[in-house]
């Protein structure tokens, strides 16, 4: 996968192996192998030493709903394209949620949040944290309420 095709536009390439977990389906966190910090998104260096050495860990398992919000102007590439049905403009005026999970280990989370209509989502319930190829090629990561 080319960074160019990640929708958080990591370009970064000693944190190519993100995106290439993503490419898998895995959802990847960055380990110090000096300190042990743990930081997502990646790191090129690490927060606590300033070691530049890592190893990935996956994120599995759900998270719990820290805050969210609506954004009624969703990007190009992950909304339909509606050039056919609305002429003079290319984006859909449905709003989409986004929201920040924070893990068990403490790594807080982005995306998208998935399955659940804007009224129906709570602080504090829980959400799996997955990537997701969207239909243009590109990744994102996204917070689903249901069972895979
Ligand atoms: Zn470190």
């Amino acid at each position: 996968m080319e960074f160019r095709d990640f929708s958080l536009l990591v370009q970064h390439t000693k944190v190519r192996g993100f995106t290439d977990g993503l490419e898998r389906g895995e959802l990847l966190a960055s380990r110090c192998t000096t300190c042990g910090a743990t930081s997502y998104p990646p790191r090129s260096d690490c927060p606590r030493c300033l070691g530049s050495e890592f190893e990935w860990v996956p994120i599995t398992g759900k998270g719990r709903l820290l805050t969210h919000t609506a954004v009624f102007v969703t990007p190009r590439h992950f909304t339909p394209d509606l050039s056919q049905v609305a002429p003079f403009s290319s984006y859909a005026y449905r709003p989409a949620a986004v929201g920040i999970v924070e893990m068990a280990n403490g790594l807080r989370v982005m995306g998208w949040i998935r399955g659940l209509a804007i009224e129906e989502i709570r602080i504090g319930m829980e959400l799996e944290p997955r990537p997701e190829i969207l239909p243009d090629g590109r990744a994102t990561v996204t917070l689903y309420s249901g069972e895979r």
